[in-house]
């Protein structure tokens, strides 16, 4: 774990290499200024092997966030300065983090407060206390529902099909020889077909990071991809929508 300090940035990030880390293993970003509480997330998170990220108030989240787009937010009501609600609304109609899943954090439990939380856009949100169990079903549900590339479940298309849990591509039964850049990448085509995605979106979903990356890297990944399903004759599944991106789909790619 590294810790970046500074006047405006004061997040902390624990993370193994992306590029070898599994599929299934979602980042989850906390927001919460109470310590105890913090490291109650943190320790029951990553004891599931989510990579955690940590943030104490609204200012550091968006810092954190502009840095790498995580999978989950978890995000505490009252905070000092900005509140959770004021961020989640802010994240909301932002294009980047608008469909960012967001699990309030509250030790509110009015059923207004409630429906004030999801009315901003909150996806779930969770009482204080809390179990540890209930917290971890909570994301896993949110991430199957919101974010599928991310959660552990079997994703299949046509005759693909991905196993995160296993990191194990097939097609038509037969193993995929697959780099891990191209499994994640893989595994968010499948998750999303037939949709349209740009380098930009793709290098914040598949690599979580769209401002330090270059574009390019997203069209070796793709070349490679191609490369890894050419022997299973299902290289044409990736097709590139001119001007626009990357899809996965059977038929015919827009021109
Ligand atoms: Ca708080």
């Amino acid at each position: 774990m590294y810790v970046i300090a500074g006047s405006r940035a004061r997040w902390s990030l624990s993370r193994r290499s992306r590029g070898s880390g599994l599929t299934g293993t979602a980042t989850v970003l906390l927001v919460e200024d109470e310590p105890a509480i913090l490291d109650l997330l943190e320790v029951t998170l990553a004891a599931k092997g989510f990579r955690v990220r940590k943030a104490e108030d609204a200012g550091s989240a968006r810092d954190a966030i502009h840095a790498e787009l995580p999978d989950v937010v978890i995000l505490d009501w009252m905070l000092p300065g900005q509140s959770g609600i004021q961020l989640a609304r802010e994240l909301r109609s932002e294009v980047r983090s608008k469909f960012l899943p967001i699990i309030m954090l509250t030790a509110k439990a009015d059923e207004s407060d409630k429906v004030q939380g999801l009315e901003v856009g909150a996806d779930d949100y969770i009482t204080k206390p809390f179990s540890p169990r209930e917290l971890i079903a909570r994301v896993n549900a949110l991430l199957r529902r919101r974010a599928p590339h991310a959660a552990d479940v079997t994703l299949t298309y046509g005759n693909l099909t991905l196993n995160p849990s296993r990191h194990e591509a097939r097609a038509a039964g037969k193993l995929i020889e697959i780099g891990a850049t191209e499994f994640r990448l893989l595994a968010f085509l499948l998750a999303n077909p037939e949709r349209v995605f740009s380098r930009a979106q793709l290098l914040d979903q598949v690599w979580g990071d769209h401002r330090f990356i270059e574009e390019r890297t997203v069209d070796v990944h793709v070349l490679r991809l191609r490369k890894a399903l050419q022997p299973h004759g299902a290289e044409e599944l990736v097709q590139t929508v001119r001007g626009v991106g990357y899809r996965l789909a059977a038929g015919q790619a827009p021109s």
